[in-house]
Order: C-alpha cells, then structure tokens, then sequence
C-alpha cells in the first residue's frame, strides 16, 4: 500500500481522491493540505485537512509516495516545487497551465517522477486514440469539438480540449475558432470549437468528423468525478518509487504491469 498527499482536499476533485483512496486497498490518504483549511474544524471523510502552508512539513514528516494535486496552476508549480524539495513524487491533474508552466514541471520532472493528465478517465485517453484514428482515415472531412463541463469551471477550453486538438493538430494543419456569430462562413481548415458551461456537469467532450454525406460523432461522458480520483491513485500507485521523469496518464494505461 502507498501513501499519498492530497491538496485541493477541500475542492471537488480534492474530496473525490480522499473518498475513492479509502475504498482502495493499494492506496493511503497520509494527509490532505487546503488553503487557509484549519485541521480542528475541516475534514473529509475523516481525514483532518491541514492548511497548504504546512505543506513542506508535512512532506518530510509523512514521507509520503507521492502528491495528488487538483488545486490551480499557479499552486501546483509551487506544490511540484515543494515535492522536488521533499524528494516526493507529484501527481497533478490541474488544468489552465501555460505553455512556459510545462516547461518548469519539465523541469521539475529532471529531479522527480512528475505526472500530469488534463483527464485521468480512461475512456478519455481512448477517445484521444480513436480521435487520431478518425482523423487520419478521413482527411476532407470537418471537425468540431463541443466540450461541456459546470458551471464553476474557470479555464475554457478544457484542458482535455487542448488535448484533442494536439491529437487533431498531429494528423492536420487547422485554424481554431472559438464559436461563431454573425455572417461567419465555416471557412476551408478550421477546426470550431465550443464551450459550454452549466449545472454540475463532470465533463463532456464531443468531437464530430462531417463530410461525403456522413457523420461521425466521438463522445465521452464522464458520469462522477470518481473516475477521475480512480485515474489519479493509479497514477499514484504506478509512479511511487519511478526513476524521476516526466510521464503521462499514457504511459499508466500503456503499463499496466
Ligand atoms: P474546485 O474549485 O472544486 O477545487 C479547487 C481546490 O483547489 C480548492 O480546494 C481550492 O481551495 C484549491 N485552490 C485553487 N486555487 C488555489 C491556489 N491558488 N492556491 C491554493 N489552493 C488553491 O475545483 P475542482 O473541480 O476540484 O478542479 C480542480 C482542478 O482540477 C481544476 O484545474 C480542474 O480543471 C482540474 N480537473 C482535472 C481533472 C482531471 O482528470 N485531470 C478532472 C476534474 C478537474
């Protein structure tokens, strides 16, 4: 069994780790960390939540195997900072990062094992195979990406959005547009994409392949955060005690040895 740290423990996703690791035998919460939490007073499903600042005392106290991070970009580079520290794996699946962000949690990966995932739901990283199938097999034809997720969403596209369309982006040259209004004509390679927000949606992706009087729809439907805990812990699992490195949600489906 390893032992993880949790941060975000307050948040959705934060909640959704702590409460699938304790139906896991594999698995361990060690402690759970939130910004501004007060351990006397906030719990989830029993574990006492510590306020994020104790972070670096908790690493070296607990010596768990890895960090389970779904917070924001800007606290999971300093959190992936206080694990390359601690010499403690980092496991994040924060979305909204900047390209210069990869870059550092590249960097950070030079020292430890470092996994990210913009979606830990296994389902997704078929669709991202069956997208670059699709794409490849139907050159001529249009390609639309409609993603849905709640409404207290703050980054648009979704990270798995961005993933899509580097899967499109590997097959064919495209311009992105972002909705359209007004006199807009689809023009000859783009790719549209759209954002909906609304309710308490987990997260759906759709993408669509038209032409030659045929449709093709892929979609992915997400129906509790629970899958993306599950993706997450098995990351966890598959890289404590990995040479460090930079790997993805890819290389734990690829290996389930
Ligand atoms: P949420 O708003 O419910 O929770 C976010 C948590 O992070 C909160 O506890 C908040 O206090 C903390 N937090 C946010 N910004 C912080 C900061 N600057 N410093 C310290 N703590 C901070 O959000 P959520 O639905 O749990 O999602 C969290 C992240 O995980 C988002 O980026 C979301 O897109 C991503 N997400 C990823 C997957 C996946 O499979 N990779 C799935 C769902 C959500």
């Amino acid at each position: 069994m390893i032992a993880v740290g949790v941060t975000g423990a307050t948040g959705r996703m934060g909640q959704a780790v702590i409460e699938t690791a304790a139906d896991r035998e594999d698995v361990r919460v060690a402690f759970a960390v939130n910004r501004g939490a007060d351990p006397d007073a906030d719990a989830v499903a029993g574990v006492p939540v510590h306020p994020a600042s104790d972070l670096s005392s908790l690493l070296s106290d607990h010596e768990p195997d890895a960090l389970v991070d779904f917070t924001g970009p800007e606290s999971a580079l300093d959190y992936a900072s206080a694990c390359a520290d601690a010499d403690v794996a980092f496991v994040t699946g924060t979305t909204g990062f900047e390209n210069g962000d990869f870059s550092m949690l590249q960097e950070v990966g030079t020292s430890i094992p470092v996994l990210h995932a913009a979606n830990f739901a296994r389902g997704v990283q078929a669709l991202l195979r069956t997208v670059r199938e699709a794409v490849a097999t139907l050159p001529g034809y249009d390609v639309e990406l409609t993603e849905t997720h709640h409404n207290a969403k703050r980054d648009a596209p979704s990270g798995t959005a961005r993933t899509i369309l580097a899967e499109v982006a590997a097959q064919r040259e495209f311009a992105e547009v972002y909705g359209r209004e007004g006199v807009q004509p689809r023009e000859d390679g783009e790719v549209g994409v759209h954002v909906r927000r609304a309710g308490d949606v987990r997260g759906e992706h759709e993408v669509m392949l038209a032409g030659n009087d045929e449709v093709v729809t892929l979609t992915h439907r997400a129906e509790s955060r629970g899958v993306f805990a599950a993706g997450a812990l098995d990351s966890a699992v598959w890289l404590a005690g990995r040479e460090a490195g930079y790997y993805s949600f890819g290389d734990v489906i690829g290996d389930s040895s």
